[in-house]
């Protein structure tokens, strides 16, 4: 296994691993552990070159510490990558060295579930670092994130209601949901539960119909989605979905989804707030997932209350947000990044950094 450190301005540790034997390429970044070590998904992808996956794990990474210092999860920010098809190239020894990989940052980095990786990924990386977070109950953790990003989001939803409509109640809301995956099925089912009205998209028809049969939607193309006329946008697929071509088409007065990084560049959350919709910033609404997770790494243990209680600080957080942003008139989005820099600049305090 041979390593290369990177130096990156204004990340910590950036490192890149070539280990032929097990077939292995990967980065992984540690962006800031000011408030705690950095914990973030592993992600397994085809990238087309190297410089790809570098921008990849660095974004993200960076991306984590805001997600982490927002949410108080006493967290840094990091990601991992590995080059590669997670459908045929995943094997149990290229986990394994994977694995050694995280186990060489001592804790400074710990890995969870992203793209193109399983829980079941997670525990055989387990065998050679204990690193990990986000095992399946089974292993006394916090399992699948998904609920719990899906739970954030709808009590943020609600909270973007009541600031955009006074109202927090679901029933003669619609909300149009783009994406049906893991996150977007449980989201659905508390928004049917709580009487909302749903219009569903997936390139995958099949997963789309499926959500739409339990949840009583209505189904539309994946590239009319952005156009139906609802209070809610909902993106629960891909990032860069708020750009130039997208935000005139849409047709809501909120978007707040799970999805990452939905804002193509910052500019178009200023378009956003020009066309008087509400933006829950995407790594406030969605941090459920991770919010989990810390709670597994506490003294006491995993406990599903005490992370569902914790989810709920969501709607706390967004409160603020808006707040900041309604006095400075900026974007919801620059309002989170303040406020996860104010919590960022305390910590550096406290650790002496700041001095
Ligand atoms: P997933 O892969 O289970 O679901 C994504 C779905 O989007 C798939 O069904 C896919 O077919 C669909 N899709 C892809 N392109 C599409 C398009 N152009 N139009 C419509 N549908 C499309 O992923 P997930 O875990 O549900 O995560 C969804 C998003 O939320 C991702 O951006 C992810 O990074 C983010 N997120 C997830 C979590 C979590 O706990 N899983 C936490 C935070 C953020």
């Amino acid at each position: 296994m041979k390593l290369t450190e990177i130096p990156v301005e204004g990340y910590e540790k950036v490192v890149r691993c070539d280990d032929p034997a097990h077939n292995l390429k990967a980065f992984i970044a540690v962006h800031d552990t000011t408030l705690g070590p950095a914990l973030g998904g592993v992600r397994m992808w085809p990238y087309r070159s190297d410089r790809e996956a570098f921008t990849d794990v660095t974004r993200l990474a960076r991306g984590m510490t805001y997600k982490s210092a927002v949410a108080d999860t006493g967290l840094g920010g990091g990601k991992a990558v590995m080059i590669g098809e997670p459908q045929c190239e995943k094997s149990e020894p290229l986990l394994r060295a994977m694995g050694r990989f995280v186990d060489t940052f001592n804790g400074q980095y710990i890995a969870a579930e992203d793209v193109g990786m399983t829980e079941d990924d997670l525990v055989i990386m387990r065998q050679e670092t204990r690193h990990v977070a986000g095992l399946p109950r089974a292993y006394n953790a916090g399992g699948n994130p998904a609920q719990f990003t899906a739970f954030g989001v709808f009590l943020g939803m609600r909270v973007c209601l009541e600031r955009a409509l006074q109202t927090d109640r679901l029933t003669d809301v619609r909300v149009a949901v783009q994406g049906c995956g893991s996150v977007a099925q449980y989201l659905c089912q508390h928004l049917h539960d709580a009487g909302a009205t749903l219009v569903l998209t997936d390139v995958d028809r099949g997963k789309a119909q499926a959500l739409a049969e339990r949840c009583r939607a209505t189904l539309v193309a994946p590239d009319e989605i952005y156009r139906v006329p609802c209070e809610v946008y909902a993106p629960c697929a891909l990032g860069g979905v708020l750009n130039d071509l997208t935000i005139p088409q849409l047709s809501c007065t909120i978007v707040a989804g799970c999805a990452n990084n939905q804002c193509l560049r910052p500019e178009h959350a200023e378009h956003l707030r020009e066309r008087g919709i509400l933006y829950a910033p995407d790594f406030v609404i969605n941090a459920g997932g991770i919010i989990n997770i810390a709670v597994e790494r506490e003294p006491q243990g995993y406990d599903e209350a005490r992370a569902l209680a914790r989810v709920r600080h969501i709607t706390t957080v967004l409160h603020d947000i808006f707040d900041l942003a309604a006095r400075e008139q900026s974007t919801t989005e620059h309002a989170a990044m303040v406020l996860a820099e104010r919590k960022l600049q305390a910590g550096r305090k406290l650790t002496g950094e700041g001095h």
